[in-house]
């Protein structure tokens, strides 16, 4: 026997009845975006492979270990896009957005790739949409951007989210600490996972997010960033606490929140949901003032987060019934199927959601099918030529010509 194909491993089909969901939620975060003034954009699904080994950082676990990167026949590197921030990034300075009114307030969703293992709520396909204010280094854009998050969190209804929230400080006031970090980690090498012992030179910080139990004793008592903030950053970062308070945002102050991409800046903040296991973050971000110019661009302080798709159905986990087929046209007998096609397809065209049995099922096949496509209807085309229209949820019939029906049923 031929083998059977499969999806490949860390992918998913998202089949109708899922799809629902889905289009509920990117309803959902179309509105809370368009409130804000956030327009929708689109990058492409692959990149240069040097915008993420220069945007996210080499010593990054996405860059090191995760990327699907291929060579095209013309010999180049590409690679499918781990995340969204570079790419808009890249858009950004491509297309000279620079010259815009700043910031540039831009949404997108779609597709990202990571070459992980799979688990509950991690792929290698997954689904991120996210939020970016480009151009303004005023705490204001902090929290406006955090707020978006929170309030289609909210909106959504996803249970038990905490917003964890802390600063990096900016890059030149980091350096001071980070020497102190390292020595720390120096200091008690033995104890730490090989892979945080490898990076100490290169990502100390990433020490704090290891769940290996050496590790995780060494960073107890290591030194925190946030009481090592210069003077304008730590106002910077007063500035967005009472900003969000005063929008009614709560949050938790975690000084030892860093996150996985070496471009972050000042204020950084993860949403953990208690329902979700081990991958409980369903999203993210931070301020990334150094990223524009690093990637040759004008210097362009900027903030954006990125939330997962499949994290937020799963912390949701409820059914979402498709909204029900205006009419389901049924046929008696054979003679007038042509007729239900032809009035199905003119009703279409006039907005109206219609379905038709095209698999030649009999009279009492195609009333179930009426109820399970959940029609409001069913126009049913009789033996004799006469046409009744059958109101799905009353039961009610009453005899109609079938031209008439356009009216009958338009909704108001
Ligand atoms: P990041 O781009 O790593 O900051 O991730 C932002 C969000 O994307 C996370 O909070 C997750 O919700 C989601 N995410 C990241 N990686 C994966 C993955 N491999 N599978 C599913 N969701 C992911």
């Amino acid at each position: 026997m031929a083998e059977k194909f499969k999806a490949p491993r860390g992918t998913f089909d998202v089949l109708p009845q899922a799809m629902a969901r889905r289009e509920l939620l990117l309803r959902t975060a179309a509105e809370v975006f368009a409130r804000a003034g956030y327009d929708w954009t689109a990058t492409p699904a692959f990149e240069g492979t040097d915008l993420f080994e220069r945007g996210v950082g080499k010593s990054t676990d996405i860059v090191r270990k995760e990327m699907f990167t291929f060579e095209d026949k013309g010999g180049r590197s590409l690679t499918l896009r781990p995340e969204g921030t570079a790419p808009i990034c890249r858009a950004y300075v491509e297309n000279g957005m620079h010259k815009l009114a700043q910031p540039v307030k831009l949404a997108y969703a779609g597709p990202f790739f990571r070459h992980e293992r799979p688990q509950a709520g991690r792929y290698r396909q997954f689904h991120q949409l996210g939020a970016e204010a480009i151009g303004s280094d005023s705490p204001l854009a902090d929290a406006e951007v955090i707020t978006l998050l929170s309030d289609l969190v909210e909106e959504l209804g996803v249970p038990g989210v905490e917003l964890r929230l802390s600063s990096l400080g900016s890059l030149d006031a980091r350096r001071e600490y980070l020497g102190e970090l390292k020595s720390h980690l120096h200091a008690r090498e033995d104890e730490l996972s090989d892979d945080v012992r490898e990076r100490i030179e290169l990502n100390p910080l990433r020490a704090f997010d290891s769940d290996h139990e050496g590790t995780k004793a060494v960073m107890a008592d290591a030194p925190q960033l946030l009481d090592h903030l210069d003077t304008a950053d730590s106002e910077h970062f007063t500035e967005v606490r009472e900003l969000l308070t005063a929008s009614s945002v709560e949050y938790t102050i975690d000084p030892t929140l860093v996150r996985g991409l070496d471009y972050y800046t000042r204020t950084i903040f993860s949403f953990v949901c208690d329902r979700l296991g081990a991958q409980s973050e369903i999203g993210g971000g931070g301020r990334y003032d150094g990223l524009i110019a690093q990637l040759g661009g004008p210097h362009t302080p900027a903030i954006g987060w990125a939330a997962g798709v499949e994290r937020i159905l799963l912390a949701l986990d409820e059914e979402v019934v498709a909204p029900g087929r205006d009419l389901y046209i049924a046929v008696e007998g054979d003679a007038e199927r042509a007729k239900a096609v032809a009035l199905a397809a003119e009703l279409r065209r006039a907005g109206i959601s219609v379905e038709v049995d095209l698999g030649g099922r009999s009279i009492k096949g195609q009333m179930k099918q009426a109820d399970r496509t959940n029609a409001a209807r069913t126009l049913i085309f009789e033996a004799g030529g006469t046409a009744r229209l059958r109101d799905m949820g009353t039961r009610e019939q009453q005899p109609v010509e079938p031209a008439d029906v356009l009216e009958l049923i338009r909704p108001a």
